[in-house]
């Protein structure tokens, strides 16, 4: 017997929301497959990612599903991944919640949100050598998720049907451990007024969610805690980011732990002339362009 889910790419953070927000985006797909075997845990995928178990997001979930649920059987993974890694769009995230969510059908274990985001979280520590649940969340549950944590609760708003993103990739050769390297940039106290206007902003985003107003949302796309000690990691963003705000955006960040830049807008919005003026802004490195919209979450195909 097997089971296939699929989950989609995500963005994290959101400017503001560093670890709380989390965005699950219709730009790309992983594709995971379970299958039922004797014994052991075995990774099966044509992408260049860890194959050992304790190494692979996917790999890590099942090791602890098993153990949590007292699975005796062993499980193949075969992922194919569709959410390049390294581009800060929760390529990790996507394998590991697709293997949550394929995971509780195959076993019929009837998992709430909330356990399948525990989970699928424990991935995570293959990438980002920590556990944290932004991209995650985002990737089970779909639309834009705030996690808290102590307990963990992750709670869902349906994003405005008018979103429009366009995430710009620049060519950089990222660090296998890219993640744990851009969180050790970020400084370790911050003083209270900077923490005062991220709050602002951040209280802004969900607003502009629940009241579906995408322009709340862009305009408050506003960081000035992580963004600032993060940005010399990405040669040219400074430049794409005002390019992008020229074109019309309405907010600009970077997505997750980059390299990648995330441009928020609407409709409305001329999203190729965004898109060609990011473009234009890593000219230096070259880049690639995605323009996309909310998702909804992993599901079974
Ligand atoms: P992203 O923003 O794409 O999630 P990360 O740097 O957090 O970027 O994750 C990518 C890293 O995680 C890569 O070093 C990759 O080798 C590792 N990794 C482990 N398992 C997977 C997986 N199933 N899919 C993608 N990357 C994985």
């Amino acid at each position: 017997m097997s089971v296939t889910a699929r989950a989609p790419s995500s963005t994290a953070n959101l400017g503001p929301g560093f670890d709380v927000f989390g965005l699950a985006l219709d730009a790309f797909y992983d594709t995971v497959t379970l299958s039922r075997t004797k014994s052991g845990i075995k990774i099966i995928s044509d992408s260049s990612i860890p194959l050992s178990p304790s190494k692979n997001t996917a790999g890590l979930v099942v090791q602890y599903m098993k153990k949590k649920f007292s699975v005796k059987s062993g499980v193949e993974i075969k992922i194919k991944k569709g959410v390049p890694a390294g581009y800060g769009m929760g390529s990790s995230a996507a394998s590991a919640a697709a293997t949550a969510v394929a995971f509780d059908k195959m076993f019929n274990l009837r998992l709430s949100p909330n356990q399948l985001v525990e989970c699928a979280g424990v991935g995570e520590r293959a990438s980002a050598g920590s556990i944290h649940y932004d991209n995650v969340s985002a990737s089970v549950l779909g639309g834009f998720v705030i996690v808290r944590t102590k307990p963990l609760d992750v709670i869902k708003i349906v994003p405005p049907s008018d979103l429009m993103l366009c995430v710009a990739v620049p060519k950089l050769k990222t660090p296998p451990k890219k993640t744990e390297v851009s969180r050790g940039v970020i400084p370790k106290q911050i003083n209270l007024s900077d923490s005062v206007t991220n709050l602002s902003n951040a209280a802004a985003i969900v607003a502009g969610f629940l009241k579906k107003d995408s322009r709340l949302i862009g305009t408050s796309i506003q960081d000035i805690i992580v963004e600032p000690a993060r940005q010399h990691l990405i040669p040219g963003f400074s430049t794409v980011k005002k390019n992008a705000l020229r074109a019309g955006a309405l907010g600009v960040t970077i997505s997750g732990a980059g390299p990648s830049v995330i441009a928020f807008a609407t409709k409305k919005h001329d999203m190729q002339k965004i898109a060609k003026a990011m473009s234009a802004g890593f000219s230096g490195t070259g880049c690639d362009v995605i323009i996309c919209r909310p998702s909804g979450g992993a599901k079974i195909v």
